[in-house]
């Protein structure tokens, strides 16, 4: 059996996809996202910055094939150099062979059987939080490197970005790295395929994502219902609630004394919806706001948020006194135009100071704090646009079921019947598109960043409209 740091970083985000990585058919995988690439590319330049941060002297392996990497670093190491990047450790066992490849390998003072000199593993990491899988990857290099060098390495460190440096504490590590790899081992030698479970955020970004949704819908899943968390599906499983089905029908009361009266209501309701493939008016007091004006303005933005940069702010206005509709993407060719963007963005709503603004999602809002604090927009200024911002998402998520599996705003306007110009258009693309415009110039990927904001505005508007008319025919709470 192999065992990668890699194998074992996806067991930790996701058992089965490190199953699907060893044991799947590869044809079957959806191709790699441009936005994931993207962020493999900047996690190695980052190290790479980061290292030469650290010291500009610093050997390491040339070889592409993986064995004479990792001959190569034996030999570094034992030379004593002071700094190994991208070195490989090897671990030759009866029945598995361990590889893990730490960012950076930093020689410590101490006795080994290297000689007076040991090493100690440095992992250098995009993320901004010491998450757990983080440290585990870490531990698993420290224990390659203790049957290299015949000692545990004094400690394991993690660089995170911006840059911090966080020591671990290896020794409470241990015992839970040999539990993580034991399952992980476990599942792999007797090939145990774990059970499906969709979790949007998790899912999104994996290549086995269409695969493992065709199976859940196959299945009729409960993680396909919006709501369904891994905590809450164990309630169901225990309670012999298995497919969205069954939850529809389920009219006992243990559901609720599990998880909540409220929280098993709005589950049984969301299944409901999905087996009717009807929309439902939700039971609350919640009472909709969704004014109507002369004119009104939709709004949405495409944003970075590694460089903490918002690069465009697109409004569709809305004339309905003139029957007009135009749309007003405000875009930064360059980062630094940022502010001249924002204040386009004002001089424009400031025009229409009665129309409210739509948008989906809280983002707009805290943007406009953001940028107003920024920019020093006065006080007064921020409130009087902050007061016009209605957030579609918290009014739809308040007001009405829909037999979707997500509450994005794609996934409820395409029900709608809208469809978007450019069909793979997403957020994490029009990033990418916008990092490619900045290396290349192509302004082709500027065409496809507005295209893809307007459709969205457009979206936000159908999806507004579609929202008023089915709450004035469903006036009444079910
Ligand atoms: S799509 Fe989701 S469930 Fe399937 S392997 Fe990937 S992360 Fe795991």
């Amino acid at each position: 059996m192999l065992l990668t740091d890699n194998l074992l970083l996806n067991y930790l985000r996701c058992s089965r996809r490190s199953f699907l990585n060893v044991y799947g058919n590869y044809l079957l995988q959806d191709p790699e996202l441009d936005f994931v690439r993207k962020l493999r590319q900047e996690s190695m330049k980052y190290s790479l910055e980061v290292v030469k941060s650290l010291t500009p002297v610093y050997d390491q392996p040339q070889a592409n094939d993986l064995l004479e990497r990792a001959q190569e670093t034996t030999f570094l190491m034992n030379q004593g150099v002071d700094y190994i990047y991208n070195g490989v450790l090897i671990l030759n066992n009866p029945q598995t062979t361990f590889i893990g490849q730490p960012t950076l390998l930093v020689k410590q003072t101490g006795y080994s059987l290297l000689g007076d000199w040991l090493y100690a593993p440095v992992n250098i990491y995009l993320g901004r939080r010491p998450k757990f899988e983080y440290k585990i990857l870490t531990t698993f290099h420290s224990y390659l490197l203790t049957f290299s060098q015949g000692i545990l390495p004094p400690k394991g460190e993690i660089i995170l970005r911006p840059y911090s440096l966080y020591s671990l504490k290896l020794a409470e590590l241990f015992p839970r790295l040999q539990t993580v790899v034991g399952e992980l081992m476990e599942m792999l030698a007797h090939k145990n395929e774990p059970e499906v479970f969709i979790s949007r955020q998790k899912c999104s970004l994996c290549n086995w994502s269409s695969y493992c949704k065709a199976i859940a819908k196959s299945e009729h899943h409960l993680s396909l219902i919006p709501g369904v968390t891994p905590h809450r599906y164990q309630h169901l499983q225990f309670l012999g609630i298995n497919t969205v089905e069954s939850l529809a029908v389920d009219t006992s009361p243990e559901l609720g004394e599990l998880v909540g009266d409220e929280i098993a209501t709005q589950l049984k309701l969301q299944a409901k919806s999905l087996v009717e493939q009807s929309p439902l008016r939700k039971i609350s007091n919640f009472s909709p706001n969704l004014p109507d004006s002369p004119v009104n303005l939709y709004f949405d933005i495409e944003a970075e948020p590694d460089r903490n940069l918002d690069y465009l702010l697109g409004v569709l206005v809305i004339d309905q006194s003139k029957n007009t509709e135009k749309f007003y993407p405000f875009l930064a060719e360059k980062p630094e135009q940022e502010a001249e963007i924002w204040e386009q963005f004002l001089e424009l709503v400031n025009q229409y100071p009665e129309a409210p603004i739509f948008h989906y999602s809280n983002y707009e809002r805290e943007t406009i704090k953001r940028l107003a604090k920024l920019y020093k927009t006065p006080m007064e200024q921020r409130e009087k646009v902050l007061s016009r911002c209605i957030d579609l998402h918290h009014q739809v998520i308040n007001s009405v079921i829909l037999p979707l599996e997500s509450y994005s705003l794609k996934a409820i306007a395409n029900w709608l019947g809208f469809t978007w110009k450019i069909p793979f258009a997403r957020g994490d693309q029009s990033v990418y598109w916008y990092d490619q415009w900045l290396k290349t110039g192509n302004y082709t990927l500027i065409e496809q960043i507005l295209s893809y904001n307007q459709d969205d505005c457009f979206a936000t508007y159908h999806l507004k409209e579609w929202l008023v008319k089915f709450l004035s025919e469903n006036s009444k709470l079910m």
